[in-house]
């Protein structure tokens, strides 16, 4: 499988903006996905292939083999994937995921499809029984819903990963959705909290710690003559770090839940593979450290090794990844 080493895709992605997490706005989701499903590179970290394998029936293997996600080497030496884009209106691009309706494919739709048309929303419904004499969009479907990205339910919204250890930045990163949006007065932090990102935020923690101590011990793939490598094959680096990727191929997760992909959403067993996938690499690596004979201080980087990541400890459920709201101070009557 080819690893591209620059990511081309994530130039793609405009700057974010600040803006304050408790600041009211006027802003809500319209689910069509106009602007957030269409010209974004859609991140795939670990974590969200374990959410994305859930919800298709499709091994994680096959998604890569598929390209649905692809992949190359961010700026630090770390592999990310990238949900697969089709050809969207003229020279722009979509999701691979993406489907955009009209008011002609919700007519058809209703014809040819009565049992899926029963289950769409009601802005399709009624479009089916609107004017046909043009054609327009009237909604867009995301074909891996329960298992998008964190990316995808943050959107316009990104959380900051620092707002754990600094608490006083309280700022989100905002998007612009256009025309898409809706105008409802609401806060960032209301956003946020609604679209269950606390298990992708706690996962995402876990990941930044891995990927840190990876980093620290020679395992990042940087072409840097004072980064010091960790002596191995480059490709069975390479497949260190796609072992990340694939968690229904890992022997411990297929041992410990051989039924998990075959079960409903389950936000507590995803977890569980996705530490258990993390901990398997973060055993390998150790051993191969150990194997090398070189001192931690003698691999990677200048930065001094950081502590061995406790993964149970930041995917703990009860784990708090949002500041606190702030408090406003009573006052004191008389
Ligand atoms: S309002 Fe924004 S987040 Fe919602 S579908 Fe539209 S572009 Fe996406
Ligand atoms: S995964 Fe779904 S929500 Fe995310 S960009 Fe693709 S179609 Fe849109």
């Amino acid at each position: 499988m080819e690893i591209v080493h620059s990511a081309a895709s994530q130039r793609r992605n405009p700057v974010p903006l600040p803006v304050a997490l408790d600041e009211v706005i006027s802003w809500g989701c319209s689910g069509k996905g106009w602007n957030c499903c269409t010209d974004k590179a859609i991140p795939v970290k670990p974590y969200d292939m374990v959410r994305l394998r859930h919800s298709l029936s499709k091994s994680s293997q096959t998604l890569i083999n598929e390209r649905l996600v692809h992949f190359d080497w961010d700026d630090s030496g770390v592999l990310t994937g990238w949900l697969a884009q089709q050809p969207y209106e003229g020279n722009r691009v979509a999701c691979a995921f993406y489907e955009e309706i009209t008011n002609r494919d919700a007519h058809a739709m209703r014809e040819t499809d009565p049992e899926r048309f029963a289950a769409m929303p009601a802005s399709i419904q009624h479009a089916a029984d609107g004017p046909q004499g043009g054609t327009w969009r009237v909604a867009g479907l995301c074909g891996v819903h329960l298992g998008r990205p964190a990316a995808c339910r943050g959107y316009p919204f990104q959380r900051d990963p620092l707002w754990s250890e600094h608490p006083e930045q309280t700022v989100g990163q905002v998007f612009n959705c256009g025309s898409c949006a809706l105008a409802e007065r609401t806060t960032v932090r209301e956003v946020m909290l609604d679209n269950s990102l606390t298990p992708f935020w706690q996962a995402d923690d876990a990941y930044r710690a891995f990927a840190r101590y990876l980093h620290a011990l020679g395992f990042a793939n940087i072409k840097d003559a004072r980064y010091r490598l960790i002596p191995m094959d480059p490709a069975a680096r390479s497949n260190l770090w796609l072992s990340l990727f694939v968690p229904d191929a890992n022997a411990r997760v297929h041992e410990t839940y051989p039924d998990q992909w075959t079960t409903p959403l389950d936000i507590e067993g995803d977890r569980e593979v996705f530490r258990l996938v993390l901990e398997d690499v973060l055993a390998r690596v150790d051993a191969l450290v150990a194997a090398s004979g070189l001192s931690t201080d003698a691999l990677g980087g200048p930065e001094a090794t950081p502590p061995r990541p406790d993964i149970a400890a930041l995917l703990a459920p009860d784990r708090a990844v949002l500041p606190p709201p702030a408090v406003i101070p009573l006052q004191v009557a008389g």
